[in-house]
């Protein structure tokens, strides 16, 4: 079959009842492309329908030149955008057939992909209605007609701007370049003089405009490096170990912590974050009072509870602001995360530290939680693990930094001789209790307790449920895309589709994460989906520990 058949019979199907554009399933050329109905929707509400397009490379112009996987991704990246806008201009089309939506990271989405020789394209398309008829005009016009001019404008070879997409493939050479820099002289981050950090607003990931200051090294944090495409690049380096990011309130230090979490991504050109990565296992940890905890070993955090519970392997469903934080805490180290993101705004002030006045007040067998910033030295020394802590309260992470910038004005000033100084002045604190490190493995038994439990939804980037409890992932900055909830989703259910199941962490999560990388974003689905995007292992782990329907084992 072929356009003008598809045109001819949608045309034929107009006025039926809805459920006879079941008879459209199939294949149908489309010039040098192929156009697949996958799925079609029973009603004009259920889940849309699902299409695939599939263009040979040699059309595209893609063939030329081997593309390496930084590249690879920017061309797919790039080419969804063109199909993006394009839908958006044509409502008689972009009405009825969607793509995933962009943002400002270029992420591993099923979308488009680039394998094998073709170009894969997965669209939704919300067939069009009338009451319960088929649109047959509308549905014609879209699809029979729209989809190949569609391809026509936006992937084949001349139609888009070569220009455009050798700027975009630059960015993303040179973020993957970046990241090898950090990675090989043991950087957390590296922030290139000019970014731009601030954004337009709490809910909009587009660059600050008007007002923004672009980020300068000071001189003693500047490092030089040279990317492939953007050559000899200053820049602040932030070196392993304890870094502070102290400052007065509002002056753009929350801003730059998050620019190093979604610093694991490469960022489209124009952006203002193209040219900063940070190391590609950084998590941000928060409290998140309320949430479930599952068998983690708290001790190096928690010396005993007043209801008598065993500090090595806590649980419970209701963690307070200190012992959710402290359990994050362990459970990102367990997940492979070598850089701790931690922004005081957001943690739990009885876990950071304790103050010498409150130490007065309560007997220690009275507060159980010893304080993050007693444990910060070890976590870099004994574990291997970085932290970025951002502080403008309390003076008391002096003791434990190799490091201090403060933000002033939105500009970054080296302060760790200044600091190093007050350190002398204020002596010794208080000693830490010895502890010995939890081992990073832990199994957790996932018990769906009914086939309500086993519906496994997401809502947005960063919230998924199980039957009727949700998981809340909003502390991860690295979720940036719906389709990364979806994906980790899917990744849910496939663990709990066969009744009890063990999962071994991190090794659990390591395998699905890998698993996507090698089959791509799709990997758990049992359908060809558009809508899915690339996880990494720490925000899979992060979701099997949040989990309400697990037991620990052994
Ligand atoms: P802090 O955490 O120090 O209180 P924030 O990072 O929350 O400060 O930033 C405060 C405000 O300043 C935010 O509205 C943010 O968008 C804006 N901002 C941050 N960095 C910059 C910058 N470099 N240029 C202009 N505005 C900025
Ligand atoms: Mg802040």
């Amino acid at each position: 079959m072929d356009m003008p058949g598809l045109e001819a019979g949608l045309r034929a199907l107009d006025g039926r009842p809805y459920p006879a554009y079941r008879d459209l399933r199939g294949r149908y050329a489309m010039g040098v492309a192929t156009l697949d109905i996958l799925h079609v929707q029973p009603d004009p509400f259920a889940p849309a329908s699902r299409l695939r397009v599939v263009v040979p490379l040699e059309g595209t112009g893609l063939s030329g030149e081997p593309l390496s996987p930084a590249s690879r991704l920017a061309s797919e990246d790039f080419l969804a955008r063109g199909v993006e806008s394009w839908l958006r201009e044509r409502p008689e089309v972009g009405s009825i057939v969607r793509i995933d939506p962009s943002v400002q990271q270029m992420l591993r989405r099923s979308a488009l992909t680039i394998d094998g020789g073709r170009l894969s394209l997965l669209l939704d398309a919300q067939l069009p209605a009338r009451g319960r008829r088929i649109e047959g005009p509308r549905a014609a016009e879209a699809l029979a007609r729209g989809l190949p001019r569609m391809i026509r404008e936006t992937l084949l070879a001349g139609s888009y701007d070569a220009s455009a997409l050798r700027a975009h493939r630059a960015a993303s050479e040179d973020h993957a370049s970046l990241l090898g820099i950090v990675e090989e002289r043991g950087w957390v981050a590296f922030l290139a003089d000019g970014s731009r950090l601030a954004r337009r607003s709490g809910e909009e990931d587009t660059p600050l405009e008007a007002g923004a200051v672009p980020l300068i090294a000071p001189e003693e944090l500047a490092a030089e490096i040279v990317l492939p495409h953007a050559g000899r690049t200053r820049g602040t380096a932030i070196r392993r170990g304890v870094t502070l990011l102290c400052g007065g309130g509002f002056h753009g230090k929350s801003t730059l912590l998050r620019a190093l979490a979604v610093g694991i991504y490469p960022h489209i050109p124009g952006d203002g974050r193209e040219r900063i990565a940070a190391d590609p296992t950084a998590c941000m940890v928060r409290a998140e009072d309320g949430r479930a905890v599952t068998g983690v070993d708290l001790r190096p955090f928690l010396r005993c509870l007043p209801d008598g519970s065993d500090p090595a392997a806590f649980t419970t469903r209701n963690a307070s602001g200190a012992t959710s934080q402290a359990a994050a805490i362990i459970e990102a180290i367990g997940s492979g995360c070598r850089t701790l993101l931690i922004d005081e705004d957001t943690s739990a002030t009885n876990f950071l530290l304790r103050d010498p006045w409150m130490g007065r007040l309560l007997r220690p067998e009275q507060e159980p939680i010893i304080p993050l910033l007693s444990r910060l030295r070890e976590i870099h020394e004994r574990l291997g693990v970085s932290t970025v802590l951002v502080v403008g309260g309390s003076g008391e992470a002096f003791r434990v930094a190799d490091r201090a910038i403060v933000m002033d004005a939105y500009r970054p000033r080296d302060a760790s001789a200044r600091v190093a100084e007050l350190r002398g002045e204020m002596g010794q604190g208080e000693a830490p209790p010895e502890t010995s490190w939890p081992s990073r493995h832990r199994t957790l038994l996932l018990r769906a307790t009914g086939p309500e439990d086993r519906r496994v939804r997401s809502l947005g980037p960063r919230r998924v449920t199980c039957g009727r409890s949700e998981i809340d992932l909003s502390a991860s900055h690295a979720l940036v895309h719906a389709s990364q909830g979806r994906t980790l989703a899917m990744i849910l259910e496939s663990w709990i589709a066969e009744g009890p199941r063990e999962i071994r962490l991190p090794e659990g999560a390591v395998q699905a994460a890998e698993r996507i990388a090698r089959e791509g974003p799709g990997a758990f689905s049992r359908h060809q989906r558009g809508d899915l995007a690339e996880v990494r292992a720490q925000e899979i782990a992060m979701m099997a520990n949040r989990m309400r329907i697990t037991k620990v084992d052994g």
